[in-house]
């Protein structure tokens, strides 16, 4: 029986999705039993390889051309567009080297693309002429000079990086909204209530986009001819490619068994009763995928083994199968990763921020491992902890982790790793950093953590030791009142250490930052923002994102908003994907507003710009109050939207001394 897992698009470019990589390396344990042969292959990749290529450029470009020729005088098309018609030909021409210079196949290509006449620059690129003007909400311009005269290559793949987002603003504007580099038709699937919208999307007239996807899953079909086809869909970004690659398997392949899982079905598909979801795939199966997946294939070879975690339809109805007696699989049995059939050398590193943290998201390839499966401390009140993928923990020996880690060398000749960990624990890292350097095997590694006093200067030294260069946790509120309200389980002041400990071992930090939790003021707001400002300054972390708080169905707040003084909204009728609940908070402060300055302050801090500005500055005068703003201005007052932060100036010093 032939088994193909799939990758639906869109995931990140740089390097594959772990969850088919894990699956196969699993399944193929027991191919032998059970008579499989089980392939992967990334669809994601796929996609945009074919998008970004020149025959399908070339077609995008003459579909606009003929829409253009036929819109109404005095209509203009959207920037993106109209800078691409008027250089369609120079982007046929330059969108496949540009490709493998940044699938870094074509290294020399760097010379002409710094040359800045090579590729055509649309919109994009528009930040990087204008001169300088406002003290500290842009530093785009100081962006480009960073590069000085060194770093060629660097500079190119930035330069071929915004040419690579003028075209998909071209796909998305142009051709098909629901495209996007990292999702694809996300909202037809987050907390959709209803499988409408994205039923009425799969049956109708396909876009350029559709039709590229659907031949490619085609030519996957002939490639493997399955006989399962199971789908991973991890993300809402990936859901409408998942149905899209289904609907076409079942015209191609009809006697092809369909099966969907990954983080979105866990998460958001709890309570399905949409029976047409079954017009698409034969089974849905629910949390990790080594045992429901292993029992189907099981039956499907005509064992005995029962259904486990699994939606089917029964006369017309969703019914949610399971055995209680089958348990799953430990994690120190479910085998070793694997990429074979994967493309490596295609993955495309894209660079759009030139913060070092964040390129290691988008940049380079990482092996994926795992130190522990779910979270040891489980408490959150905002996380998914009554899920299995948070609330099981179960951690292999090192043992177990290291020889994982050398079959990936071995069979990538990659030595990066993404622990890809809820929150690695540092026992766990601990044990791998000491075999690391005690069998000295040099490798590269980053993963996230909690900020927890565990973290010693001692350990984070170790950890640098052994290769580690970066972690990232959440800092969430930075507010203690506000971490003891959502059971973090840490202080400020301890993140102010531990993020030091990590930064001055040598190691880079992310915080995950949050905004909008029940009862935070504009004052807590703003003295969170102030604590950030001191951490950035005080070299504690280098890159952070603010995360707008969303009440979960699964999360303590979800089911408890009780105790956190909010009042959930009456669901509307759920038949299909529930995760984001709508809340009343009383306290009224405007998240919208204070985001978008939030956004702003980090996006300079980040780059080093305005770390002894006042945190008011980013907020800009609201709506209402502009025209007494500009009265101020003329007088040479400002007016401020917020409060003064209640932060002392010195507040993470006096923690750090
Ligand atoms: S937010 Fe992170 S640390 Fe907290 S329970 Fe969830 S996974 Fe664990």
């Amino acid at each position: 029986m032939r088994v193909l897992l799939v990758t639906p698009p869109m995931t990140q470019l740089n390097t594959p999705y772990p969850a088919t990589a894990y699956l196969i390396g699993f399944l193929r344990m027991h191919a032998a039993e059970l008579g499989l042969v089980v392939t992967q292959a990334d669809a994601s990749l796929g996609l945009f390889l074919r998008l970004y290529s020149a025959p399908l450029v070339e077609r995008m470009a003459a579909e606009l051309g003929r829409r253009a020729s036929t819109t109404a005088r005095g209509v203009t098309a959207p920037p993106p567009i109209a800078h691409f018609l008027a250089h369609a030909e120079r982007y046929v021409d330059t969108v496949e080297p540009a490709i493998r210079f940044l699938q870094r196949r074509d290294p020399s290509l760097a010379l002409r693309i710094v040359g800045r006449a090579f590729l055509p620059e649309g919109p994009r690129f528009a930040h990087l002429t204008p001169p300088p003007t406002a003290e500290l909400a842009t530093i785009d311009e100081q962006l480009f000079s960073a590069f000085g005269t060194l770093g060629t290559t660097e500079q190119a793949r930035y330069l071929a990086s915004l040419y690579v987002d003028d075209l998909a603003d071209v796909w998305r504007d142009g051709i098909d909204p629901r495209f996007e580099l990292a999702r694809y038709g996300e909202r037809l699937a987050a907390s959709a209530a209803s499988f409408e919208p994205l039923r009425s999307a799969l049956e109708g007239e396909p876009t350029l986009v559709d039709a590229t996807l659907d031949e490619l899953t085609r030519e996957h079909v002939a490639a493997h001819e399955p006989d399962v086809v199971a789908v991973t869909a991890p993300f809402p970004g990936n859901v409408y490619g998942a149905f899209r690659i289904a609907r076409t398997v079942r015209a191609a392949a009809p006697k092809a068994t369909l099966v969907l899982g990954g983080g979105w079905v866990n998460t958001e598909l709890r309570s399905l009763r949409e029976p047409r979801v079954f017009d698409y795939f034969d089974y849905v199966t629910l949390d990790d995928g080594e045992r429901p997946l292993l029992n189907l294939l099981a039956r499907l070879r005509g064992k005995r083994a029962p259904l486990v975690r699994t939606y089917v339809r029964k006369r017309g109805e969703v019914a949610l199968e399971t055995d209680a007696t089958q348990h799953d699989i430990p994690q120190r049995d479910t085998g070793i990763p694997t990429y074979d059939g994967l493309h490596l050398a295609h993955y495309v590193s894209v660079m759009e921020m030139l913060n070092p943290m964040h390129r290691l998201w988008s940049d380079g390839r990482w092996n994926k491992v795992t130190l522990a499966h779910g979270c040891y401390w489980k408490k959150c009140t905002f996380c998914d902890v009554s899920l299995d993928y948070i609330g099981r923990y179960d951690r292999p020996a090192a043992d177990v982790v290291m020889q994982r880690i050398r079959a990936l060398i071995a069979e990538t000749g990659e030595t990066g790793f993404h622990l890809v960990d809820e929150a690695a624990p540092p026992a766990a890292m601990r044990a791998l950093a000491k075999r690391l350097l005690a069998e000295k095997l040099s490798i590269t590694w980053w993963g996230n953590i909690r900020f927890e006093k565990t973290f010693t200067p001692e350990l984070c030294r170790l950890l640098a030791d052994a290769g580690c260069v970066a972690v990232s946790g959440g800092l969430e509120v930075a507010s203690d009142r506000l971490l003891d309200l959502m059971k973090k389980g840490v202080t400020v002041e301890q993140v102010a250490r531990v993020t030091r400990a990590f930064t001055d071992a040598g190691v880079m930090v992310h915080a995950y930052l949050m905004y909008g939790f029940p009862t935070e003021t504009v004052q807590d707001t703003v003295d969170a923002l102030e604590r950030v400002r001191q951490l950035f300054a005080a070299g504690c972390i280098q890159s952070a994102y603010w995360h707008r708080f969303a009440a979960t169905a699964h999360s303590p707040i979800g089911l408890h908003p009780e105790h956190y003084g909010i009042t959930l909204r009456a669901p509307r009728d759920v038949t299909f994907a529930h995760n984001d609940i709508e809340f009343d908070d009383p306290v009224g402060t405007d998240h919208d507003f204070l985001g978008t300055g939030l956004r702003k302050a980090l996006y300079n801090y980040m780059h080093g710009v305005g770390l002894d500005a006042d945190v008011r500055a980013w907020f800009e005068p609201r709506a209402g109050a502009r025209r007494g703003a500009r009265q101020r201005r003329r007088r040479g007052t400002k007016l401020a939207a917020v409060p003064a932060t209640t932060v002392p100036p010195d507040l993470i010093e006096r923690y750090l001394a």
